[in-house]
């Protein structure tokens, strides 16, 4: 099988299939994307959007704001969100970071995102692909590896590995909107522990069809 033709393929029927793909966190800039990405990890988007878009409005529209009301206040108010308080302290460790090295913006580029503390390239990418314009990052969440592997687009587990791959097939234009609708179809149609392959869209040309 040529990989990239197969690619290609996915990229247009995916495409077709989820056509108004967004972020399902909502976010009015990078500073509320990531702030609301962090707290996601682990919890669904809407419980993070029901806790922190009010948040945003009335009080935290900036790392200083966050850091002036402080951690035992940040803590109190997101205690609804699963891992609040491990997630209350990367907050506060990002915002820090936010402030005294990039002048309390939110940076652009891959190295600079991840050097804040406890963001990787999957956070990095979110917010590259949604905020910056860069069209040529893939985000590697569960949904995307588990999708990408049935459909016979890598055969790794590390994370890297399967961004790595998947940059080799996949042109650089379409990378983000191609990770953003796998992962969709991973968390509508081709699911973890039972893929619905009798409607999925795709089961023509996916190796894994009915397989699961
Ligand atoms: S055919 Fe089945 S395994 Fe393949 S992408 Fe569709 S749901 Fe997933």
């Amino acid at each position: 099988m040529d990989l990239s033709k197969h690619a290609g393929i996915i990229v247009k029927r995916l495409s077709k299939g989820y056509p108004d793909i967004k972020c399902h966190l909502e976010f009015s800039n990078a500073f509320e994307l990531l702030i609301s990405t962090v707290l996601a990890a682990q919890c669904t988007d809407v419980r993070v959007n029901m806790v922190m878009v009010p948040l945003y409005k009335s009080k935290y529209r900036s790392p200083e704001d966050v850091l002036k009301d402080g951690e035992i206040n940040f803590r109190e108010n997101i205690k609804s969100i699963n891992f609040f308080n491990n997630k209350t302290k990367a907050v506060i460790a990002i915002c820090e970071d936010l402030t005294e090295k990039y002048k309390s913006k939110v940076p652009e580029t891959m190295d600079e995102l991840t050097s804040l503390p406890g963001v990787g390239r999957k956070t990095a990418s979110v917010i590259l692909g949604n905020c910056c314009g860069k069209k040529d990052v893939i985000i590697v969440d569960t949904h995307l590896k588990r999708v990408a592997a049935r459909l016979g687009l890598t055969d790794k587990e590390n994370p890297e590995k399967v961004e790595e791959d998947l940059k080799k097939i996949i042109s650089s234009k379409e990378q983000f909107y191609f990770s953003m609708r796998a992962g969709e179809h991973g968390r509508q149609v081709c699911k973890a522990k039972k893929p619905d392959c009798e409607n999925c869209f795709i089961n023509d040309i996916c190796p894994s069809a009915f397989k699961n």
